[in-house]
């Protein structure tokens, strides 16, 4: 697949990277970092719709850049990081959005028995080990700066706090996801630098993935993932995140 980076004059503080951000809350998160003034890398794995989202923000005034990354191709993580940080810098803030739900039969009701080993692997990929191989590329050079947020897109789906039937390949995924949260930021830690790495459930929003009749918008659904994108040196780290407020694994 072609790699392209469609670039922006980036003359902010901070640089970020959001995944999957050509629609739903990706696309949300990168509106919110750029109106607050982030110079923001809007990620999408087809370009054409990258450039499509760009447009809009463009429309309401704010400029982004583009890069084409697939989050389950181990080459298109290393190329688009790679890219980003050879044109801008080291990336300050990583938020690992994109995901997948391709459990079914049975949309939110699809039973653990009829899971396929396949289905299982390729959300494992997009959901667990795109995010993880994303932390590996992005997050050595925070801690060569000693400073960075990481914001992993989970979901109350993933909560083994209140685990249940129903789309399970997508809920094992992001209890994973979780794990690789806790993992990441224990590690991180000992490096007494100032780099966040937090876990956020955006409840259950309106985008392709939530449905029309979920609760709540975008911007409600991108808000706690923003907030832990910028937050200030005394904020939390390892923690999991809903409305601004922890919430139980
Ligand atoms: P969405 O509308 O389905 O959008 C998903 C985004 O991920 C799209 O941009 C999609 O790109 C991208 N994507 C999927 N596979 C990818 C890959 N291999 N590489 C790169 N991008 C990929 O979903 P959403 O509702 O905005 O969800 C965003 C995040 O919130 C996800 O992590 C989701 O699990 C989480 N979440 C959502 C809800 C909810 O109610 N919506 C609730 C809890 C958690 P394409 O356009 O190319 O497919």
């Amino acid at each position: 697949m072609l790699q392209v980076l469609v670039k922006q004059s980036m003359s902010k503080t901070h640089l970020a990277l959001v995944t999957g951000a050509n629609r739903g809350i990706g696309l949300e998160i990168v509106r919110q970092l750029a109106a607050r003034g982030v110079g923001t890398v809007l990620a999408a794995r087809e370009l054409d719709k990258g450039l499509a989202a760009a447009g809009q923000l463009k429309a309401q005034g704010l400029d982004v850049s583009v890069v084409t990354l697939d989050v389950s191709r181990a080459e298109s993580i290393a190329r688009a990081v790679a890219q980003v940080e050879g044109d801008f810098g080291p990336i300050d803030i990583l938020v690992n959005n994109a995901a997948i739900l391709i459990d079914g039969p049975g949309g939110f009701d699809a039973s653990l028995f009829d899971l396929t080993p396949d289905t299982l692997r390729a959300t494992f990929e997009t959901n667990l080990i795109g995010p993880l191989e994303l932390i590996r590329a992005v997050v050595p050079g925070m801690r060569r700066q000693r400073y960075g947020r990481v914001v992993n897109v989970s979901s109350a789906a993933g909560q083994l706090a209140h685990m249940g039937m129903g789309f399970p390949g997508y809920r094992m995924s992001k209890a994973a996801l979780n794990a690789l949260t806790c993992i990441a930021a224990a590690e991180v830690a000992q490096d007494g630098a100032d780099i966040k790495i937090n876990a956020v459930d955006p409840g259950w929003v309106r985008t392709d993935m939530g449905g029309r009749d979920a609760a709540r918008s975008v911007e409600q659904g991108a808000e706690t993932a923003v907030w832990l994108a910028t937050l200030a040196a005394d904020g939390p780290t390892g923690g999991f995140f809903r409305d601004k407020k922890s919430i139980a694994w």
